[in-house]
């Protein structure tokens, strides 16, 4: 089953970033708000959330 998420909550300042969905696990995002870099992550429970990652 293919994972859905289209935003994630940036963990800095709590804003929704948008996903394009073809992100990878690990790569790294910036918040288009705090210009914090973000690694995506994933939880064992397949749930996916954005890490600080300087
Ligand atoms: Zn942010």
């Amino acid at each position: 089953m293919p994972l859905k998420y289209s935003y994630l909550t940036c963990p800095m300042c709590d804003v929704e970033v948008p996903m394009g969905g073809d992100e990878k696990i690990g790569e790294q995002i910036f918040c288009p708000y705090c210009q914090t870099p973000l690694a995506l992550r994933k939880k064992k429970t397949d749930e996916l959330y954005l890490e600080e990652d300087y």
